[in-house]
């Protein structure tokens, strides 16, 4: 299963998102996972009034044309910005399902991933629309997330800053993983029961997505 983020299927617009991206070399990525043969790839996407909240059809058309599932993400105050205002852009999941109803029926379900997303079919396709909710429809109470860091550490929840450092364990025991087993069981008891999300105010949560990974 594979995860790619894409926010909007534009490329000026997509330079602007990322800062830096290319769109090509995102539309190359998706095809090489399909050719790969992965059996589960998953668009992310981020959207944002006045942004990119016009696409949203057009990436569920992308999705479908593909074979391929999406989930739209509201945005999530991590880290400082300064080219937006997160509360001026938000752009709720009902708004997003109100503008897919539209042009598709969605028939809920309930799969799930073991995540956060709520998932919908259309009829005809194999392509499942996720919604992930932080503002509108708080879903921490059935999170049973833990994201690991490229350093090793194992960041307990995306929006509190509880973590363990799993790089320590790993070199202080490099032919046992008895320890390390146990020390990812112990860090379930400092799980948070959820964020503190608040768009109105400055975010408390300076790491950027970036730095945590997918
Ligand atoms: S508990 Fe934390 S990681 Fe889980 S859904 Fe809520 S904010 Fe995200």
């Amino acid at each position: 299963r594979v995860n790619i983020s894409l926010d909007t299927l534009r490329p000026e617009r997509f330079r602007a998102l990322t800062r830096v991206g290319d769109l090509q070399n995102t539309l190359n990525g998706i095809e090489a996972a399909l050719n790969a043969g992965f059996e589960r790839i998953k668009l992310n996407a981020v959207i944002l009034k006045n942004r990119n909240h016009d696409e949203v059809i057009d990436l569920v058309d992308f999705a479908i044309s593909h074979g391929i599932d999406i989930s739209f993400i509201e945005e999530m105050p991590l880290g400082v910005i300064h080219d937006h205002d997160r509360a001026e852009v938000f752009y709720s999941s009902d708004d997003i399902f109100s503008d897919l109803n539209q042009r598709y029926k969605l028939i809920p379900t309930t799969e799930s991933t073991g995540g956060p997303s709520r998932y919908y079919r259309l009829i005809g396709h194999s392509t499942r629309i996720g919604f992930i909710s932080p503002h509108s429809h708080n879903f921490c109470e059935q999170c049973n997330r833990v994201r690991l860091t490229a350093e090793g550490r194992l960041l307990l929840c995306l929006g509190q800053e509880n973590s363990i450092d799993l790089r320590r364990s790993v070199r202080a025991n490099p032919l046992d993983d008895a320890p390390l087993r146990k020390a990812i069981l112990d860090s379930m008891h400092h799980k948070p029961r959820g964020h503190d999300f608040d768009l109105n105010e400055q975010p408390v949560i300076f790491r950027h997505m970036n730095t945590t990974g997918g």
